[in-house]
C-alpha cells in the first residue's frame, strides 16, 4: 500500500460547485480587492470570533506586514523558536529585525521558561509559533510580553481552530499570522495568508500595507507591499472555509487513534497532551527509538513519513550571520533525532492509519493482532 503525505489530489477531485462559482467569478472581473475577498475575511473573523481579518498574499507575508504594523524596526530584536519553518525567520530577518532564538519544549513550540532569559534592551517582540497544531504556551507568554512592554504577533500558520483553554490560536497576541498555503489545514490553490486583529488601528495600517500604502487611487499614504490576497482564491477559501471545523475533528480523530495504538508500543513515545489543549495536528509527530531506521523502513514500505526538521532553522547555513552553533539549543537537537511525521490529514482512510500502525509495529517486530 502506498500512503501519501500530500491529500491534494483527494480534496479537490469533487468540486463540481466551486468550478461553477469559479467560473460566474471570472466573469465579473472582480479580480484585486474583488468582493468575494470582502466575504471571505468576514467569515474568517466569524470563525476566529475577531473583528478583523486581512487578506494577504502569504503566511509569511502575514507575519511581515504585522511586523511591520506594530512597529517592528530594523535592528530590533525578535525572539522566536530555535526550530520552527523557514518562513518565521524570514519574514523577521526580512524587516531587518534580528531573530533570537529561544529553545522549544517537548509540544515543539517555544518554552516559556526561557524567554526571560533571551530579552535585552533591544527586545520588541515575541513570535510564538503554534507550531505542528500544537500551541505555543500563551498563558505564560502574555505575562511576559506586558512585563518587557513586548509586541506578539502569532504564527499560527499550522494551527488554525487549536486552543489554550478554549481561546484560539491567533487572538492572544497583538495579530494572529495565518497561512493558506496548498499544504495548510485551510488552504487555497495557490499562496495565501490572513492576519487576524481586535485592534481598529492595527486593521486599518494592514489594510493600507498590503496595498501599496494606497488610501485611494491617488493617496500614497505609508510605503507599503503589494500584497494582495488573490479574489480568485477567496472564491476558493470561500468554497472550503464551512469544512474547517470538520478539518480540525478530523484530525484530531485520526491523531487520537494513533495515539490509542502508537502508546501500546514501548519504543514509541507520545508528547504530552495538555487536557487544557486543542491540538489540531497540522503535523503528526511522535518520538521514536531507532527513527532513522524506522523512517527508511516506513519509505521503503510505501509510507511517506517526514522529520518536521532534521536540521533546525537556527543550524540552517543562511543563518550562521547570527552566530548560534550546535548544541545551543538542546531540547531542539534531540528533536531532530527523534522525531517523526505520519500523515495524519482529513482524507486519510481507516485502512491507510492501520497499515501505518502495523508497519511501525512490524518494524520493532511486535505482533500483530
Ligand atoms: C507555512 C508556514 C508559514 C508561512 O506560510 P506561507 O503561506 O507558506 O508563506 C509560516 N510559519 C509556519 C510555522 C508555517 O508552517
Amino acid at each position: 500500500m502506498k500512503v501519501k503525505y500530500s491529500y491534494l489530489k483527494r480534496q479537490f477531485s469533487d468540486a463540481e460547485d466551486l468550478w461553477i462559482k469559479l467560473k460566474k467569478f471570472v466573469e465579473t472581473g472582480d479580480f484585486t480587492l474583488g468582493k468575494p475577498l470582502v466575504e471571505f475575511e468576514n467569515k474568517f473573523s466569524k470563525l476566529m470570533s475577531v473583528k478583523h481579518t486581512i487578506g494577504v498574499n502569504s503566511g509569511t507575508d502575514a507575519i511581515k506586514l504585522s511586523l511591520k504594523a506594530v512597529g517592528i524596526k530594523s535592528g530590533d530584536e525578535v525572539i522566536t523558536a530555535a526550530n520552527t519553518f523557514v518562513a518565521t525567520v524570514g519574514a523577521i530577518a526580512e524587516i531587518g529585525a534580528i531573530p533570537v532564538f529561544v529553545d522549544c519544549d517537548d509540544t515543539f513550540c517555544i518554552d516559556p521558561n526561557k524567554i526571560e532569559k533571551a530579552i535585552t534592551s533591544k527586545t520588541k517582540a515575541i513570535v510564538p509559533v503554534h507550531f505542528t497544531g500544537y500551541m505555543a504556551n500563551m498563558n505564560k507568554i502574555m505575562p511576559i510580553a506586558k512585563k518587557y512592554k513586548l509586541k506578539i504577533i502569532e504564527d499560527a500558520c499550522q494551527s488554525i481552530l487549536g486552543s489554550i483553554d478554549n481561546k484560539l490560536a491567533g487572538t492572544w497576541g497583538n495579530t494572529g499570522a495565518f497561512s493558506l498555503h496548498p499544504l495548510k489545514n485551510l488552504n487555497v490553490w495557490s499562496d495565501g495568508g490572513l492576519i487576524i486583529t481586535n485592534n481598529d488601528l492595527l486593521a486599518k495600517k494592514l489594510r493600507l500595507l498590503r496595498n501599496h500604502g494606497l488610501k485611494d487611487r491617488d493617496t500614497v499614504s505609508l510605503l507599503g507591499y503589494n500584497s494582495r490576497l488573490d479574489t480568485l482564491q477567496a472564491v476558493v477559501g470561500n468554497w472550503l472555509i464551512p469544512q474547517t471545523k470538520k478539518i480540525a475533528e478530523t484530525r484530531i480523530k485520526n491523531a487520537k487513534y494513533y495515539d490509542n495504538e502508537f502508546k501500546k508500543i514501548k519504543y514509541i513515545t507520545i508528547p504530552h497532551r495538555p487536557k487544557n489543549y486543542k491540538i489540531v495536528y497540522h503535523l503528526y509527530i511522535v518520538f521514536a527509538e531507532k527513527r532513522d531506521a524506522l523512517l527508511k523502513y516506513c519509505i521503503e514500505k510505501g509510507i511517506e513519513a517526514k522529520v518536521h526538521y532534521p536540521i533546525p532553522i537556527y543550524r540552517q547555513a543562511a543563518l550562521k550571520y547570527l552566530g548560534y552553533k550546535k548544541g545551543d539549543f538542546p531540547v531542539s537537537d534531540i528533536h531532530t533525532k527523534k522525531i517523526i511525521t505520519f500523515p495524519c490529514d482529513q482524507h486519510m482512510k481507516k485502512i491507510e492509519l492501520d497499515y501505518i500502525i502495523t508497519t511501525v509495529r512490524n518494524f520493532y517486530r511486535l505482533k500483530n493482532e
